[in-house]
């Protein structure tokens, strides 16, 4: 099926073209969490993936977070990561409303955004759906030196 298909897939988000996306006009990146930003159900982000975000909007990228995750008392990575970034918990994915909810926060429109994650019954199929360019990734794995 085309919609559960993405529109490219990389190793991890850390081998992501990101200069080939700018120049294709993406502006807006929507990130996955679990198993994509860190390992899934973490209370942390992985290795370096907090640098990746903060590089990214430093190139001028606007960065949203979008997860199923379900905010608990328990669970203080989606409240920690608000006050960095724009995120939408319980998003609900595959459903088109969180992404929407996300780009309209951004001030971005799908034509110019690009989803990242790691699930095509989520993240890929909301995405396609939404008219929103998207990259499947393998899973969260350490940034590995450039070889
Ligand atoms: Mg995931």
């Amino acid at each position: 099926m085309r919609l559960f298909r993405a529109n490219e897939v990389a190793a991890s988000v850390f081998d992501v073209d990101y200069g080939r996306l700018w120049s294709m006009g993406v502006r807006a990146l929507l990130f996955d969490l679990d198993n994509t930003l860190g390992r899934r159900g973490s209370k942390s982000l992985g290795d370096g993936a907090r640098e990746l975000l903060h590089e990214l909007e430093q190139r001028g990228f606007r960065v949203g977070i979008l997860t199923n995750r379900k905010r608990r008392r328990a669970d203080e990575l989606a409240a920690e990561l608000a006050r960095e970034f724009t995120i939408l918990d319980v998003a609900r994915k595959p459903s088109r409303k969180g992404y929407a909810s996300v780009l309209a926060q951004l001030g971005e429109a799908p034509a110019t955004a690009a989803m990242i994650g790691d699930r095509r019954l989520t993240d890929i199929l909301g995405a396609n759906r939404s008219g929103i360019y998207s990259i499947r990734v393998r899973g969260f794995r350490k940034r590995i030196e450039s070889r």
